[in-house]
């Protein structure tokens, strides 16, 4: 029995060792990481693991003697530095080498780096993993601080709820005008914006970051922006997206287009390697669109589908993209197919400003994209619904009286 080989002990890895297991494969399964962390959960750490809710237990996907239970050689400190595709062989910092049967990568993605005067200054972070989680709830445990926030995507809006819960002065930069309008839309994207304005998070938009200050001892103290106003700090965050960890696959020869690129089936360009998670770039069998996700579901279905490829099974990664996010009382949950949604119209069941209501995303009359806020288990309906792609009465489906199954 040839290896298994995993590179990168994330969720899609941890997720491809547990499925090749869960199928029945009994030969060698290699995870190897490099943070030093047995695999873990990142949706938390910005929600309820940063506000101090949520334990270091309740974060792992599996426990961790699950690895040893199961046989899978953990390795979470040795990073792989390269490949060779042609003699099947992975090299490893500490000096070791592995042969693989078959090899997936799933290297996920890092933070995007900030290119301004004092981006590099001590005191400023990014914020990716678990030890950037616990140093920011110890900063902001104690309430009183002013954090300055460089971008307002999802990370940048739920680290600003939950310092704001926590009693720290919140101020946010972002590009867009309204936060979360290139992903949801305006007017869904003002409901977020509006929650965030009652809770007193101020808000500098449109905006950006021209530089960093600090008082030269490692500790931040202020935010310039392109206007020209000076924003004090004690805290300063970067959060303006990831960049796909290519690197590896880059070197041996792999294809890369944001991402590494794969077929349906997970498979990259290279025989028996395989990519998962943040860092594919998979073709949908339904879009027939390239398509990178960052999200947590994409790395359990993308683990999952790997593993089934891996042992030579016929496996797709056709789920409809679905992810979550939480934000003060405002939980949401959204699927569909956010590259459709630019030319759709939006139909509403319910009302924005009851913050309590379903949206839908519709195209030819077919609902490509849904999303739920603060109602809850209508997930699997709306997944059907895009799912079968039939077209659906605009008036019935703003009607919270009709079933969505019935329609
Ligand atoms: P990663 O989690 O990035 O794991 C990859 C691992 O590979 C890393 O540990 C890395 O160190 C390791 N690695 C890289 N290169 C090597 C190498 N050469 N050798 C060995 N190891 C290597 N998604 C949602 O759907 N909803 C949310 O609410 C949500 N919230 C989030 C909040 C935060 C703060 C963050 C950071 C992400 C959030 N996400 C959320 C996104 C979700 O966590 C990611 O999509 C998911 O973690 C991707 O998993 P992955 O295994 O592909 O990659």
């Amino acid at each position: 029995n040839q290896a298994m080989v995993i590179v990168g002990a994330g969720l899609a890895g941890a997720t491809a060792a547990a499925t090749l297991r869960e199928e029945g494969y009994a030969g060698p399964v290699v995870l190897l990481g490099a943070e030093g962390q047995v695999p873990y959960l990142r949706p938390p750490l910005s929600k309820g693991f940063l506000a101090g809710k949520e334990s270091e237990e309740s974060l792992l996907p599996y426990p961790e003697q699950w690895f040893r239970e199961n046989d899978v050689e953990l390795l979470t400190s040795d990073a792989a530095v390269s490949i060779d595709p042609a003699s099947h062989t992975v090299a490893l910092a500490g000096g070791r080498s592995f042969r693989y049967g078959k090899l997936l990568l799933a290297t996920g993605a890092v933070p995007r780096r900030l290119d301004i005067p004092g981006a590099e200054v001590e005191g400023v972070h990014y914020f990716r993993t678990k030890t950037d989680s616990q140093w920011l709830h110890s900063e902001l445990a104690g309430g009183g601080k002013k954090l300055v926030l460089i971008g307002s995507g999802w990370i940048g809006m739920e680290i600003a709820a939950t310092a704001r819960e926590l009693g720290n002065e919140v101020t946010l930069l972002g590009r867009e005008d309204i936060p979360l309008s290139a992903a949801i839309g305006r007017d869904l994207g003002e409901v977020f914006l509006d929650r965030h304005l009652e809770a007193g998070v101020r808000f500098r938009l449109p905006s950006e970051a021209a530089e960093i200050r600090g008082d030269g001892a490692g500790r931040v103290t202020a935010v310039v922006t392109d206007t020209g106003e000076t924003l004090p700090a004690d805290l300063v965050v970067i959060a303006v997206g990831v960049l796909p960890q290519t690197a590896l696959a880059e070197s041996a020869g792999l294809t890369v287009t944001n991402g590494i690129q794969v077929d349906s089936a997970l498979r990259t360009s290279a025989e028996d390697i395989f990519a998962a998670g943040d860092v594919a770039n998979v073709l949908h069998p339904v879009t027939r669109r390239y398509t990178r996700s960052e999200h947590w579901a994409n790395a359990i279905a993308g683990g999952k589908v790997a593993a089934r490829s891996m042992l030579g099974q016929d496996a797709a990664l056709d789920d409809i993209p679905y992810f979550y996010t939480d934000q003060f009382d405002l939980g949401m949950e959204y699927s569909g197919y956010g590259a459709l949604t630019a030319d759709a119209d939006l139909v509403v069941r319910g009302s924005l400003e009851s913050r309590e209501f379903i949206a839908f995303w519709l195209l030819k009359e077919r609902v490509v994209a849904g999303m739920n806020v603060n109602v809850w288990d209508v997930q699997e309906d709306i997944q059907e619904l895009i799912r079968s792609e039939r077209t659906v009465d605009r008036k019935a489906l703003a009607d919270p009286e009709r079933a969505l199954r019935s329609l």
